[in-house]
């Protein structure tokens, strides 16, 4: 895959972590394989473009299982990805990194998302802890790789979200979003309210 350059100065309001399929694009259970089939969801451009605007450096962590299973090659990844970045850009928007396990499920990596690997090497990349990084998933995969690093799993009811939601044994203490719109409008909101409160104290 295409080495991620190092990101530049940090984002002023800190860094928020996606996860692709569900959340940014449909879902397929054939897997993704050419950027034909990247399909978006409504809004999600928009939202990621809304978070770069106010200051977030929005970051992807994504499980592409279709690279270790044959189904596509690395090239054929990094093709979907440079579709994903040039249209999050014409929304106006920038993905500082999009980072993917391309591992088959019985490879035993340590990137596969449960596992933490994926999101230590953003942390490593962005040289920060992982810690109330908002990670924004559809999956329960990615609530628990949250949950290992520290970092706020964040649910949207895209994708498998729905499924998630019935299947998470703590709904009380998840943050529930519709898409990925709802959550980028409440994050946005929450952390400039603060940032008001700091400036203005
Ligand atoms: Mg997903
Ligand atoms: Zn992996």
């Amino acid at each position: 895959m295409m080495p991620i350059p190092p990101p530049g100065a940090p984002p002023k309001r800190g860094w928020v972590i996606l996860d692709r399929d569900g959340v940014i694009n449909r879902d397929r259970a054939d897997y993704v394989k050419t950027p034909a089939e990247l399909d978006f969801l409504p809004g999600s451009l928009e939202a990621i473009a809304a978070l770069t605007q106010a200051g977030y450096g929005v970051v992807v962590a994504t499980n592409q299982s279709g690279v270790g299973r044959g189904l596509l090659s690395e090239q054929d990844l990094d093709a979907i990805h440079a579709k994903l970045e040039t249209a999050v850009q014409a929304a106006g928007g920038q993905l500082l990194g999009v980072f993917a396990c391309p591992h088959a499920p019985d490879a035993g990596c340590a990137c596969r998302k449960p596992r933490a690997g994926l999101l230590q090497q953003i942390a490593t990349w962005a040289g920060i802890d992982l810690v109330g990084v908002p990670v924004v998933g559809d999956a329960v995969r990615d609530l628990e790789a949250a949950r290992s690093v520290g970092a706020l799993p964040i649910l949207v009811r895209t994708g498998h979200g729905e499924k998630t939601l019935r299947e998470w044994p703590d709904v009380a203490g998840l943050s529930v979003f519709a898409d990925l719109t709802a959550f980028a409008r409440h994050w946005i909101t929450r952390s400039t309210a603060a940032a008001w409160r700091q400036d203005g104290a």
